[in-house]
């Protein structure tokens, strides 16, 4: 089934690229085609810049006041909107339909929180070493932003971006990820609904590579955001070097979920459901290898197969499916990998594993993992639940620090004081203590090592957008 519309992108107040060849956007459930988007190209990319750069000035002008005046009444729209909008995701993205409406809602959590902290972007005086001087500090925003954002969250990881950047005075160009520009493109319908100014804001689809090409080299751009693959950010980051551009980048994780001894069992399963198989286990905080105290291992394991067994494969938009089809044939070849390396390494197969139609996968738990497995080394992308045991905090402290990764940990214990102890001694930039899900608006959000760099949400993800102006005063 062709989709009815003919979806366009927004550049400068207008939605544009009919003319152009058009790509297949394809709902992962049944791989039917639902709609095409333009495929932009270096023009495209470039009208982006200068929409965005000539609507800087003004839009930096306004008081933080009016920008979060806009702000707001697109949160209120997206409100309005939230079920169409989470229904356009489980179509092209495949996730089940509450997931998609929790999205949605956590997307819109970052524009009315940012819509209000963008008025405390607070200056400094500092006293000087010398009399006749008065040190002055202000921040401004840094200009142009271009965010380049991945498929498995399409409004969140638009929206923690494009928040904070246009509260402080930014205007923003948007490369969303090709399988799932229908969410971005209708959160922008709702933008230019609320009154956001033609140019603040502008999306195109189409060759990332072309597309990026241009904003990178383009000195009009003064920031890059992006979030997806540790590859694809490690070349961004080498082509930001071109002009010096400040970068925010959320790269892979490889989230190591640790259970101590006392932890309470039935709250460490029902949390390492959440943090496993949200999304089929498509988010780079999944936890993605778990850890058990050996007194407690089988236990956990029971319980794990007893909760994952129930746990319904299907169609997102059909009621009471827990998980849906992973996004692409290329991600499940991943998967199915994973799963055939650890048991030819000799994993036990707890429940799961059996092949399914199509994109599906079924949740699979694997016991008695060894760190020799891909599954223990790479982020897995899948619902996958690789189980080892341990002896002593000391020993898992330095298993699950022995990665290139350093993005999400998690920890549980009844022990508050153990539960610090271990998670200061963790290389990771969040940290979940009996908490599976730590992601929030108010908190900073971003990894350590080759997880990424710079942090989205909380006040810390305001900063990323805004440059330190010192003022020296000499008086007489
Ligand atoms: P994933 O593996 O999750 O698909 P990617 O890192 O491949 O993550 O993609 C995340 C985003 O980066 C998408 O918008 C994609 O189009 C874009 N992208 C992929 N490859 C490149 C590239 N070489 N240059 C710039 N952007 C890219």
């Amino acid at each position: 089934m062709k989709g009815e519309r003919l979806v366009k992108f927004y550049i400068n107040g207008e939605w544009c690229g009919e003319e152009l060849e058009q790509i297949d956007v394809y709902n992962p459930a049944t791989s039917e085609v639902i709609d095409t988007v333009p495929a932009g190209g270096e023009l495209e990319a470039k009208r982006c810049v200068d929409a965005a750069f000539k609507a800087l000035t003004e839009w930096r002008n306004l008081s933080a006041h009016e920008r979060s005046d806009v702000l707001m009444k697109w949160f209120h729209l997206i409100e309005e909107n939230e079920y169409e909008l989470g229904k356009i995701m489980t179509l092209e993205q495949g996730k089940p339909l509450k997931e998609a409406r929790g999205e949605i809602n956590y997307a819109n959590s970052f524009i009315k929180w940012y819509a209000e902290e963008g008025k405390r972007v607070y200056g400094e005086t500092i006293p000087a070493s010398v009399s006749n001087k008065r040190i002055f500090v202000q921040k401004q925003p840094i200009g142009v932003v271009a965010a380049i954002t991945p498929w498995n969250f399409p409004a969140a990881m638009i929206t923690r971006k494009v928040a904070p950047a246009l509260a402080v005075g930014c205007t923003v160009i948007i490369k969303p990820a090709e399988q799932t520009p229908l969410t971005a493109l209708k959160l922008i319908e709702l933008a230019e609904k609320a009154g956001i100014p033609k140019g603040v804001i502008n999306v195109i689809t189409g060759d990332a590579e072309n597309i990026t090409a241009v904003w990178q080299k383009d000195d009009r751009v003064r920031k890059l955001t992006f979030t997806g693959s540790t590859e694809v950010g490690k070349i961004l980051m080498k082509g930001a070097a071109e002009t010096v551009k400040k970068l925010s980048l959320e790269l892979g994780g490889h989230a190591p979920f640790i259970v101590l001894d006392d932890a309470d069992l039935d709250l460490a399963c029902e949390q390492f459901i959440l943090s496993k198989f949200r999304n089929a286990g498509q988010t780079c905080i999944c936890a993605n290898r778990i850890y058990v105290h050996e007194t407690v291992f089988n236990d956990f394991v029971e319980k794990a197969k007893f909760a994952v067994s129930k746990l319904k494969v299907g169609n997102g938009l059909e009621e009471e499916v827990d998980i849906g089809p992973l996004i692409d044939e290329e991600s499940v070849q991943k998967v199915q990998s994973q799963l055939d390396d650890a048991l030819e390494k000799g994993a036990e197969l707890i429940c799961g594993g059996k092949e399914m139609e199509g994109l599906y996968f079924q949740p699979t738990v694997l016991a008695h993992v060894n760190e020799e497995m891909i599954c223990m080394q790479e982020e897995t992308f899948g619902p996958i639940a690789p189980i080892s045991s341990f002896k002593t905090d000391k020993e898992v402290i330095e298993r699950a620090n022995n990665s290139i990764y350093g993005l999400a940990a998690y920890v549980f214990t009844k022990d508050i004081n153990r539960a610090i102890s271990v998670s200061e001694q963790l290389d990771f930039g969040i940290i979940g203590m009996n908490d599976g899900a730590p992601s929030i608006a108010q908190a900073p959000f971003g990894g350590m090592k080759q997880s990424g760099l710079g942090r989205e949400g909380g006040q810390q993800g305001m900063e990323e957008f805004l440059e330190v102006k010192y003022m020296s005063l000499a008086i007489s």
